[in-house]
């Protein structure tokens, strides 16, 4: 195991260990934005994964492990599915959080966890996010029902929720590849 209270500091170190881990060459990206322009997340991270990438490859370590990016991060791939050389960013992040748990940097702050959960469900359910739903869920098992209502007539009128959820072609799919990722055919735990 990699010490990390010495190497926090060498940053070079804890990238080739991120590296090691991961399979993936971080010098390998090319900064085009791609991964930024498709995570569903990115406007909650400080740090986009393109930024993220960068903040790595000039050895910033401390930074990435701190960052918000890697507490939120919802391991959804679609970042990695998009990298026109094939680096598995959402790999990348998802060593940065295990290294950062293991340094004792990361927040596993519960409602995180929860949200990140509910995200997920909420896609294999549907096909795709349907962020009424997901909100509502998440307030409902918070206990705080009322938590950002004020914002729904507003998000509602720009379009930026939707009431029902989306009917898309290839549920099935979608549901297929949660089933080959977590082996049983139902929504992840
Ligand atoms: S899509 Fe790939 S090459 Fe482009 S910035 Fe993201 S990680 Fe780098
Ligand atoms: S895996 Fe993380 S960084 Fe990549 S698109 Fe999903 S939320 Fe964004």
């Amino acid at each position: 195991m990699i010490n990390l209270s010495q190497t926090v500091k060498e940053g070079a170190a804890v990238v080739a260990e991120i590296e090691r881990r991961s399979g993936q060459r971080i010098t390998a990206c090319l900064q085009c934005g791609r991964c930024t322009s498709t995570c569903v997340a990115a406007f909650a991270f400080d740090y986009p994964p393109h930024r993220l990438m960068h903040l790595l490859q000039i050895g910033l370590v401390e930074e990435v492990l701190r960052s918000e990016t890697a507490q939120l991060c919802l391991d959804c791939m679609t970042c990695s599915m998009r990298c026109p050389v094939k680096i598995d960013v959402a790999g990348v992040i998802e060593t940065a959080k295990a290294i950062a748990d293991e340094a004792g940097l990361r927040d596993t702050e519960p409602n995180l966890r929860l949200f990140r959960r509910g995200f997920l469900n909420n896609v294999c359910r549907h096909g795709r996010l349907h962020e009424t739903t997901l909100l509502l869920w998440f307030n409902l098992r918070t206990g705080k029902l009322t938590n950002d209502l004020s914002l729904a007539p507003l998000l509602l009128r720009k379009k930026k929720v939707r009431i029902f959820p989306p009917r898309i072609k290839n549920l099935r799919q979608v549901r297929r590849l949660f089933q080959q990722v977590n082996g049983s055919a139902g929504p992840p735990r």
